[in-house]
């Protein structure tokens, strides 16, 4: 993690709830500060771990993701407006986090994450999310993250159900030791709730949060999985594999 930066009189006001939080006190407030975070894809999942990153103090964000904004993702992607529909979805990205939050840098690449820009956008960062619904995206991701040593979120949802996890290079395994190659029935529209893609998208959040200030017990080699039908949660452990084509030798 990078050099820390002192609070402002603004922001020591700002953040006096959450510094209290045992653990915390102004050193975490001060490493949220000096962290960067890269998110993949900053819709229903990675919109709201964006939201929460900048209302924690998260000092710099960089925001991945291209297009513009269609009706249908209304029901889930809260940091669009109803009358940007059709309008390039960074716009009302970068606007929202500002009206929350205009101490934080934000860079957004209206782009997704592909083989070609992975690496050059993880270079930006000190740990990244990834909140993309396609696994070309999400596979990208962790060889980038992988290779550079950066711990990466891994938050993932379908129908009632989501998943997050942490990958820490060197530590625990990466997506391809489980996701080995991209399923061939996986499609880019998915049954989705919002209150879904935000639930996994909070506990990505704190995850980061946690990471950076060393808070609590990091998801790291295990898998929470939540299943929002029934709302049985449960924690599995998620091996290493010694072939992985990412992290194995
Ligand atoms: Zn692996």
């Amino acid at each position: 993690m990078p050099a820390q930066t002192a609070l402002t009189l603004e922001e020591q006001a700002i953040y006096e709830w959450q510094m209290t939080v045992p653990g915390m006190g102004e050193e975490g407030q001060r490493k949220l500060k000096s962290a960067s975070v890269l998110i993949s894809r900053v819709g229903g999942l990675g919109g709201l771990v964006a939201l929460e990153l900048a209302a924690a103090g998260v000092g710099k964000l960089v925001l991945a993701h291209g297009g513009n904004l269609r009706a249908s993702d209304l029901n889930r992607q809260l940091l669009q407006t109803h009358d940007h529909i059709g309008k390039p979805r960074m716009e009302s990205i970068l606007r929202r986090l500002n009206e929350l939050n205009p101490r934080c840098e934000v860079v957004g690449v209206s782009e997704n994450v592909s083989e070609k820009n992975a690496d050059s956008l993880v270079a930006h960062a000190d740990i990244v999310v990834d909140a993309a619904p396609l696994f070309q995206e999400r596979l990208a991701l962790n060889a980038a993250a992988f290779r550079a040593g950066k711990p990466m979120v891994e938050c993932a949802m379908h129908t009632l159900e989501a998943t997050v996890t942490v990958f820490a290079p060197g530590k625990t395994g990466c997506l391809a030791c489980y996701v080995p190659e991209i399923p061939a029935s996986w499609t880019r529209q998915f049954p989705v709730f919002g209150a879904v893609s935000g639930t996994a998208a909070c506990i990505g959040a704190m995850e980061v949060i946690k990471l950076i200030t060393g808070i609590g017990e990091s998801l790291a080699g295990s898998l929470l999985s939540m299943d929002l039908s029934t709302m049985q949660f449960r924690k599995v452990r998620l091996p290493k594999r010694a072939d992985c084509p990412v992290c194995g030798r």
